[in-house]
């Protein structure tokens, strides 16, 4: 978790803007970029870097920051709720120990650049609060507990939540799922749903609920991609967590269907939120699949205009936060996000953010 870049540089810089890259240099102080402009660079250049400003980690499980996941484990057995290891590891340990695992959780997510981080947060009204004070800045999206929807417990989370995440369709009764979707709606705030993860699951049933955006459809069909492209519900990919068990997003197929691509490092235990590595996989899965790599570079930002910036608090955090990547060669996503490439905070007072 080091720092891959000094706290103080001159760069030589490709900054990440409205889908393409701006060249130019950096002058850095102190992890804040002073100075910014075309041209050569006014000192000798340490090193060159790309600059993603606002970069969104589209989907984690922080609270889990603490466990390290044991090989070879389904993923039935690893998360499935309500028995899984994590569920477990979740309900028995203390909540002074799950907040100061949030907490750095999202001191990483912040070192390693990324502006903000969506969360599905475990353990009811009672795990919102707990992110909510122990990452101000997250955008929490809570899960009900009770066996049966209830309006007065789904008030106590929308106290310390921006939304819902449902874990799937397939672990609740569709009715209590409406209920939910219908709730989330009337209140303006986010729903957003894991989809097709270990089985196929309703595309129809998930894309009727309304969802802000869907989850991993690793499992996903042609038709299923298309119809949440159509419904202009982005699809977040975590495809470091996806190759723990064994799975692979379809996410050239995505790309070719024009459904937007967000990406996620998805559960603490099992990945750093380090979104410049969890770029390096997307764009060698992209390469795999025979996908133009640049055509997953959007997925960096994608839910950060479309669906975060309409309903939430994200201005703060987002304004002025940049994920820089040393690199070398010409400034290609296959050279930027190459394996074993990592991302470091650099923040930006100044320009045109
Ligand atoms: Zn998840």
């Amino acid at each position: 978790m080091e720092r891959t870049i000094p706290e103080s540089f001159a760069a030589k810089s490709y900054i990440y803007e409205r889908g393409e890259f701006r060249e130019g240099y950096v002058m850095v102080e102190g992890g804040a970029i002073v100075e910014e402009g075309e041209g050569r660079c006014p000192a000798r250049p340490d090193l060159q870097v790309a600059v993603f400003p606002g970069v969104v980690n589209a989907h984690t499980h922080c609270a889990d920051y603490g466990l390290r996941a044991p090989p070879g484990m389904s993923l039935e057995e690893l998360v499935a709720p309500p028995d899984g290891l994590k569920h477990r590891y979740l309900r028995e340990t203390p909540p002074d120990v799950l907040s100061g695992s949030m907490r750095r959780f999202g001191e990483a997510s912040s070192r390693y650049g990324s502006a903000a981080f969506v969360d599905f947060r475990e353990n009811g009204a009672e795990g919102c609060r707990l992110l909510r004070e122990a990452c101000p800045d997250a955008v929490v999206l809570g899960r009900p507990e009770s066996p049966e929807f209830d309006p007065e417990e789904m008030e106590r989370i929308m106290r310390h939540a921006d939304g819902i995440g449902v874990s799937s369709v397939s672990d609740l009764p569709s009715r209590y799922v409406e209920e939910i979707a219908d709730f989330v709606r009337d209140r303006g705030a986010i729903l957003a749903i894991h989809v097709s993860e270990r089985v196929r699951e309703d595309i129809d049933l998930v894309l009727s609920l309304d969802p802000a955006f869907v989850v991993h459809m690793c499992e996903a069909e042609d038709s299923d991609i298309l119809k949440c492209a159509e419904a202009e519900v982005p699809i977040a990919v975590c495809p470091g967590s996806n190759a723990f068990f064994g799975k692979v997003p379809p996410v050239a197929r995505m790309a070719d269907l024009g459904a937007d691509i967000a990406l996620g490092t998805d559960n603490g235990m099992i990945r750093e939120p380090d979104m410049a590595a969890e770029a390096s996989l997307l764009v060698s899965i992209a390469e795999s699949q025979g996908a133009d790599p640049s055509s997953v570079l959007g997925s960096l930002f994608s839910l950060g205009g479309k669906i975060l910036n309409r309903n939430i608090r994200l201005g703060r955090t987002m304004r002025g936060r940049c994920m820089a990547v040393p690199f070398e060669g010409d400034p290609l996503p296959e050279n930027i996000f190459r394996p074993g490439s990592s991302g470091a905070s650099l923040t930006k007072t100044i320009g045109s953010e």
